[in-house]
């Protein structure tokens, strides 16, 4: 298997930070967006004070900040677009929203009718190019699941739960049960067993799977009893590519001839720890493995980071944890890894943003 190719790779890890409108106008604020790469993040009280510069205010950087006026085509062009460019170049991608529950991750990925997010213009954009490729066939694959993760977390769940059930239990171990459903393809790829790959025709066709995929995770999450800020929402895009023969007729099926590329578009559950939730039981339990696999992709991210930085071939963890065993490929250093931080200014997320700041600041 390979490992540490990612120093191959021009730039494999990028973190972006999008700032959401404050809900009201007078509400009170701690972030300031400081200019195009840096926020300023001040204490409740700290912002008040800060004009009389008697508070030290902790600033962070990122590859690029895009402020409240931000708007989706914008933030498309910057971030998603070169990724969509790789897939049609054959090439792998990882684009995830990151952030507390409603600093605006859905509205980034996903957007609203007339507001389309980033995963309905990969869409747009990936069919639109299609047209201007005449020599190869393209064949579209989504998952008919986007719910794959979550998928993993019940099975992690369901075996935690029989292993407390358990007259005399062992001590836990550290790495989480390995599940059945996570399976590794001959090409190294892994993949959620259960999960179909449909083809799709168009980005209408496309974009009805992908709410298929929400339906189920809606009832999923209603049957386990939680809220789906709680889990982990993915969608992948399989693009193969065919080259047709000589009279522009037929499609060569010959293994060597066919390109696969992959982009996964993942929203993330929200990353605000357990005890604000205030859950309790076995929800708490979800939120602990839910917090494990934030921690492992923050761990994952800071290595790649490092290797990127240095130069060097530390093996990333991504074993530790479902959700980035999923994406072993992309830490092999197999694609870009791209990550948006979303953050809701408002001051009572201090706390949160915190946090969120400093798992964005290991990734710089
Ligand atoms: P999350 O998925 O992180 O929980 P949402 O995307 O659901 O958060 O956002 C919460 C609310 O804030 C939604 O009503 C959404 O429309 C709104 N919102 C989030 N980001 C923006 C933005 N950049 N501009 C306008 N409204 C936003
Ligand atoms: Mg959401």
């Amino acid at each position: 298997v390979k490992k540490g190719s990612q120093t191959n790779l021009k730039d494999p890890v990028g973190v972006y930070c999008r700032v959401r409108p404050l809900g009201f106008p007078d509400q009170e604020c701690c972030i300031e967006v400081i200019n195009n790469t840096t926020v300023q993040l001040h204490t409740p009280e700290g912002y008040r004070l800060n004009r009389n510069g008697d508070y030290k205010e902790t600033q962070y950087s990122f590859k690029q900040v895009f402020g409240t006026h931000t708007t989706q085509k914008e933030l498309f062009d910057v971030v998603a677009n070169p990724l969509v460019d790789d897939l049609i170049h054959g090439k792998n991608g990882l684009l995830f929203t990151y952030g507390v529950t409603g600093s605006g991750k859905t509205h980034t990925m996903t957007g609203s009718p007339g507001e389309g997010g980033l995963l309905p213009r990969c869409l747009d954009m990936i069919f639109n190019s299609i047209g201007s490729f005449q020599a190869k066939r393209y064949v579209f694959k989504s998952n008919d699941r986007n719910s794959m993760d979550i998928q993993c977390e019940v099975d992690a769940l369901l075996e935690r739960q029989k292993r407390e059930a358990m007259p005399n239990p062992k001590t836990p171990s550290s790495k989480p049960p390995q599940s059945k459903l996570l399976r590794e393809d001959k090409n190294h790829n892994m993949y959620v067993a259960g999960c179909t790959e449909v083809e799709v025709k168009s980005t209408e066709e496309a974009f009805e799977v992908f709410w298929r995929g929400q339906k189920k995770r809606r009832i999923a999450n209603t049957h386990l009893n939680r809220e789906s800020s709680r889990s982990h929402s993915v969608f992948n895009i399989k693009l193969v590519q065919a080259p047709l023969d000589a009279d522009g007729d037929n499609v060569l099926q010959e293994k060597e001839q066919i390109t696969i590329s992959q982009l996964s578009l993942v929203d993330l559950a929200g990353s605000e720890r357990t005890n604000r939730t205030r859950a309790e039981g076995n929800r708490l339990r979800e939120a602990g493995n839910i917090n494990q696999s934030l921690m492992t992709l923050r761990t994952c991210m800071d290595v790649l980071r490092e290797n990127q930085m240095y130069g060097t071939n530390k093996m990333v963890p991504y074993r530790d944890s479902k959700l980035t065993h999923l994406f072993k490929n992309y830490f092999d250093g197999e694609g870009k890894v791209r990550m948006i931080v979303c953050v809701n200014p408002k001051a009572e997320d201090y706390e949160e943003n915190l946090q969120v700041m400093r798992f964005a600041e290991v990734t710089q």
